[in-house]
């Protein structure tokens, strides 16, 4: 549906991505003009009205003259000069979660925001699929799946119950208004030091989540991870943390959930007992995104029971320790989103042992070192492929490596060599661009080949 409550109004939108097209789209519904820039030189967009421009390459002067809002995609920093400039010169400028948030309707229920360094995507589908078996219309997105900005993009659509939103700290710093019932913090570690001049910086702009609660709100934080905890001294709400330490005290917390190898418990109110069955949310890095999604939806009003269903019945996402199939007593995992050693290495240590490892491709430089420590009495072969198998290969010395070049030939090798009770795990340690278009492509084509094996 179209109105016209934006009519004669300009918007500017910076960046046409996933988020920009969303911001567009929304204001052009609305009868806004929109004028979008984007440096990308095979930009395109599929609007064909005349109230939609586009201009390619490097922000013109003034861009923003004459724009009620300039909206900026997260990929492109704030502490860009234009986008300074344009705020040194009066214009209001936010990012795509900021203009959801204020074309969202009167009745639109809670919102929740999840943020971490890892496992944002993981408990944001987890919680995701809590809230949805409590309140079916619920909407998950942001910066997993759908654009926020996609939820109200029709300015038809009635409001949403809630609304489950995974954050990066790029789409955190273009929030002015937006604010969160409930706000968590999963971890902090060092990332994007590309675009922050340091990591309290990156830690600032995660903390922002915490910015503006409601009255009745809560945070939730990694109880083990003291800069999170640090940051959370900025949530005006009730914070309640989550902790796999079980001498952890609650001081400073209203609240705890302990977690130790497939349960957790709630130490508050009507103290739950939870357990972690689920073959998609193994390892200690899931248990902590399980009891964050817990926590979250039990203070949202989900039941003890309706979480436990939904930890049970969570179909995990795929390309994280996806489970392919079963193969003559074989387990076959498609791990493809590990593109670096830090994410191998929670593979490697959520599984028990037994493991055929597949990794390689474009590597980033870092040590194989920890994987190779991680490695000893678990994995019974190394299959490399891609750019990095040499240097792999030279890591694991003393091991079983089998030099397989593309991912056709490793799949081959490791269904000749495993036997029962064994698991292949495709888990790289590398980004997959040297032999594929992303990591999403290369997690396909190994599960295509691994569903033709007889
Ligand atoms: P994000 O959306 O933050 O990138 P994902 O849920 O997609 O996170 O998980 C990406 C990878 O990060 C996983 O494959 C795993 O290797 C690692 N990971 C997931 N959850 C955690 C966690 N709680 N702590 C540390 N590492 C994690």
């Amino acid at each position: 549906m179209q109105t016209n409550e934006l009519n004669g109004k300009r918007f500017v939108v910076v960046g046409l991505g996933k988020s920009g097209l969303g911001a567009a789209s929304l204001l052009l519904n609305r009868g806004a003009t929109v004028a979008a820039f984007d440096e990308n030189p095979n930009a395109t967009a599929p609007f064909t009205t005349a109230s939609f421009t586009l201009t390619k390459g490097a922000l013109p002067a003034r861009f923003w003259e004459g724009a009620e809002a300039v909206v900026v995609s997260p990929g492109v920093p704030l502490s860009k000069p234009e986008l300074v400039a344009a705020k040194a010169a009066g214009a209001t400028v936010y990012g795509e979660i900021e203009l959801a948030w204020r074309f969202r309707p009167k009745n639109a229920g809670p919102f929740l925001g999840v943020t971490g360094t890892n496992g944002k995507s993981t408990t944001t589908a987890l919680l995701g699929e809590l809230m949805k078996r409590h309140e079916a219309n619920t909407f998950v997105g942001g910066n997993l799946g759908t654009a926020l900005t996609r939820a109200y993009e029709d300015p038809a659509q009635p409001a949403y119950a809630r609304h489950v939103v995974e954050l990066s700290s790029f789409q955190l710093e273009g929030v002015v208004d937006a604010s969160f019932e409930g706000a968590a913090i999963l971890n902090l570690t060092p990332d994007h030091l590309d675009r922050y001049a340091s990591h309290d910086d990156y830690g600032l702009a995660k903390a922002r989540i915490f910015g503006g609660q409601p009255r009745g709100g809560f945070a939730v934080v990694n109880a083990d991870d003291s800069h999170v905890v640090r940051l959370a001294r900025a949530a005006k709400v009730p914070l309640y943390g989550f902790t796999t330490d079980a001498m952890r005290t609650n001081a400073g917390f209203t609240g705890l959930v302990v977690g130790g190898g497939s349960k957790f418990i709630f130490t508050f109110g009507t103290k739950d007992v939870l357990h972690l069955r689920n073959r998609a949310l193994r390892g200690k890095h899931n248990l902590e995104n399980a009891m964050a999604a817990a926590l979250m939806a039990r203070l949202s009003g989900v039941t003890a029971e309706t979480i436990q269903a939904g930890l049970d019945g969570f179909p995990g996402l795929p390309h994280r320790m996806e489970f392919v199939r079963e193969l003559n007593g074989v387990e076959w995992l498609n791990d493809s989103k590990a593109t670096n050693v830090d994410s191998s290495l929670v593979a490697l240590n959520a599984l028990p042992g037994r493991i055929w490892l597949i990794a390689g491709g474009k590597g980033k430089g870092a040590p194989y070192a920890p994987l190779v420590k991680a490695a000893q009495g678990k994995v019974l072969g190394v299959l490399t492929i891609g750019a990095d198998a040499p240097t792999i290969e030279a890591a694991f010395h003393g091991f079983a490596v089998h030099g397989c070049g593309t991912l056709d030939a490793a799949v081959a090798k490791a269904h000749a060599l495993a036997k029962a009770g064994d698991v292949v795990l495709l888990s790289p340690a590398c980004a997959s661009y040297d032999q594929f278009n992303h990591f999403e492509h290369r997690g396909d084509t190994f599960k295509s080949l691994v569903r033709s094996l007889s």
